[in-house]
């Protein structure tokens, strides 16, 4: 079996502010030190979420 390029990988979304992983997500290799804004449901608000390897 061939082994796909590029194959997007299960991330979570690791909140930066409570630590909480609030989504899970799939990315591309290159996008693993990606930080998103999302909403986060323990502090009520808009957060910065850090991709991490699951
Ligand atoms: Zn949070």
């Amino acid at each position: 079996m061939a082994k796909k390029k590029n194959a997007s990988e299960v991330y979570y979304l690791v909140c930066k502010d409570c630590g909480e992983a609030n989504y899970v997500t799939r990315l591309k290799k290159e996008h693993k030190g990606l930080e998103k804004k999302k909403y986060c449901p323990q502090t009520r608000n808009q957060q910065l979420h850090k991709a991490k390897k699951t």
